[in-house]
């Protein structure tokens, strides 16, 4: 695959997406038709062109998820949205958790339709000077993504108070809420998805914990 021959790499169009999206409220949950509805025919032709992509060609090997209907029951929590049966078993897993060590997860990252991750995928495209194959590794394509699987929902955490710089491996694996969470997310049914080594071809992400359906 000659990545130079992909026109959806079109740097002046995805940045132009990108800035007209900036102020939007309410992305993580948008429909495919309602992005597209804000972008014009070139934008669209280019997000329409890479959602046809195949991740496989790209190393990428996680299992497709759909890009069906966005839930009904979705909660709002600080800006990030859950599925109520997942909000449930987050909120009662902190509940604990702060009993135990003290302390209170905060949500980095959780439900993210799959047109909102087409998004999140061009702004890490961007930020990673439109290198494809190193973004690949860090973010997954839309539909394959399992912060859009609401039945099997993943969610990142931060540690409270904490913002992107602390969710990196190098400082999210350190904190003690992470230590709690390797001894005792399995009993709420969280696991980690991405550990070391994973075949999906994506990055250890200590941060990253997916419930069981
Ligand atoms: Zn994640």
């Amino acid at each position: 695959m000659e990545m130079e021959k992909l026109a959806f790499l079109d740097e002046k169009i995805i940045g132009a997406i990108l800035e007209k999206l900036r102020e939007e409220r309410n992305l993580k949950i948008i429909s495919f038709s309602e992005l597209y509805r804000l972008l014009n025919e070139f934008e669209n032709r280019l997000v329409q062109s890479f959602i046809k992509l195949n991740p496989r060609d790209f190393g990428f090997n996680g299992k497709f998820i759909g890009v069906g209907a966005i839930p009904k029951n979705l909660i709002r929590i600080n800006g990030h949205f859950l599925p109520k049966q997942v909000f449930l078993v987050f909120w009662e897993m902190n509940r604990i958790l702060e009993d135990d060590i003290g302390k209170r997860l905060a949500i980095f990252s959780g439900y993210r339709s799959p047109a909102y991750q087409s998004i999140v995928f061009l702004r890490y495209l961007k930020d990673n000077k439109f290198d494809l194959l190193r973004t690949v590794k860090g973010v997954a394509f839309p539909g394959y993504s399992e912060h859009g699987d609401a039945k099997n929902q993943a969610i990142d955490f931060c540690a409270m108070g904490g913002d992107s710089s602390n969710i990196g491996p190098a400082n999210f694996e350190k904190t003690i809420e992470y230590k709690w969470l390797t001894q005792n997310a399995s009993k709420y049914g969280f696991y980690l998805s991405y550990p070391e080594g994973n075949r999906d071809g994506i990055m250890f992400e200590p941060w990253h914990w997916r419930l069981k359906g």
